[in-house]
C-alpha cells in the first residue's frame, strides 16, 4: 500500500514561477522519508499541494488511494501536517488549541481529552496545557504542532522543516518521538534542511532541485554515494 502517490505534478505560481516542473514521487506505508532540496526547489509548495493548501497546476495526488481532487475528504482524514510556520492562536490555552483540532476532525469529546492528555504528556507539554501558547518557547510550539496534527490519529504526518531553529537536545528528544510513532506505524514525510536528521531519521529519501526530483533511492544507497 502507497501512503503517498503523485505522479506529473506541476505548479505554476500565478506571476509565473515554476515552482514543481513534474513531480514523480510515492512512499511507501511505513516509510520514514525525507524530502530535501535548497531553499526554493519547491518542497513547501509540494506539501502544500499534498495538504490541499496549494492548488496545483497539473499532475495527481493520492493519499492511502484517496485522490485529492476526487475524495479530498477520505485524503485529509489520513493526513496530518506540521506546517513550519506557527498558525495557532498564541491567546489560546494548549490544551484548547489540541482539543479544538479534533473537534474540527468530529473526534468525540471525551475521546479528544483522552488524546490530548496522551500526545501532551508524550511532547512534554502537559504541564502546559491552561497556558496561552504564546508563554511557550519556540520548541514548545513546535512540539505543539506535533500533537495537534496527531488529534485525528492521520496514518500518515507530515512535517515542514520540524526541528528548524530548535536546539539540539529538544532537536533529540524530537527525534525520539518520530521515531516512536514511526514504530507505530505512522508514515512519516519530512523536509529538513539538515542531513545529519535525514541520515539520523529516514530510510528513504527525495531530492528535490528547481523543482525537478534529481534523487529519489534509500538513505543507505546515498550515503554510499557520497
Ligand atoms: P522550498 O520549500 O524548497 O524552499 P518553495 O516551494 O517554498 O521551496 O518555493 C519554490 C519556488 O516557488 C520558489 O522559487 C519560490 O520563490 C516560489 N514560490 C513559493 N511560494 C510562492 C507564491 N506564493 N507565489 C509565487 N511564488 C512562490
Ligand atoms: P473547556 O473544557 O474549558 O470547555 P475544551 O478545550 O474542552 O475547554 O473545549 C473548548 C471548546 O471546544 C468548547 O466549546 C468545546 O465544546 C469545544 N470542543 C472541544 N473538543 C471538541 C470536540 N472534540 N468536538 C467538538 N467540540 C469540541
Amino acid at each position: 500500500m502507497k501512503a503517498l502517490e503523485i505522479s506529473g505534478l506541476k505548479k505554476v505560481y500565478a506571476g509565473g514561477v515554476e515552482a514543481l516542473k513534474g513531480i514523480d514521487l510515492s512512499v511507501e506505508q511505513g516509510d520514514f522519508f525525507a524530502l530535501l532540496g535548497p531553499n526554493g526547489a519547491g518542497k513547501s509548495t509540494t506539501i502544500g499541494i499534498i495538504s490541499s493548501l496549494v492548488n496545483k497546476t497539473s499532475g495527481s495526488v493520492k493519499v492511502f488511494g484517496h485522490d485529492i481532487d476526487s475524495d479530498l475528504e477520505r485524503a485529509k482524514a489520513q493526513l496530518g501536517l506540521v506546517p513550519q510556520e506557527f498558525n495557532f492562536s498564541q491567546f489560546e490555552k494548549v490544551g484548547q488549541i489540541v482539543t479544538h483540532q479534533a473537534g474540527f476532525y468530529g473526534v468525540p469529546r471525551a475521546e479528544a481529552k483522552v488524546r490530548a492528555e496522551k500526545y501532551l504528556r508524550q511532547l512534554d507539554l502537559w504541564e502546559k496545557r491552561d497556558m496561552p501558547a504564546r508563554t511557550l518557547s519556540g520548541g514548545m510550539k513546535r512540539r505543539l504542532m506535533i500533537a495537534r496534527a496527531l488529534m485525528h490519529q492521520p496514518k500518515l504526518l507530515i512535517l515542514d522543516e520540524p526541528t528548524a531553529g530548535v536546539d539540539i537536545e529538544i532537536r533529540r528528544s524530537m527525534w525520539q518521538f518520530l521515531q516512536e510513532l514511526n514504530r507505530e506505524g505512522v508514515t512519516i514525510i519530512l523536509t529538513t534542511h539538515y542531513l545529519e536528521e535525514a541520515e539520523m531519521l529516514c530510510r528513504n529519501i527525495g531530492i528535490i532541485d528547481k523543482g525537478r526530483l534529481i534523487e529519489n533511492t534509500s538513505m543507505k544507497t546515498l550515503l554510499g554515494k557520497l
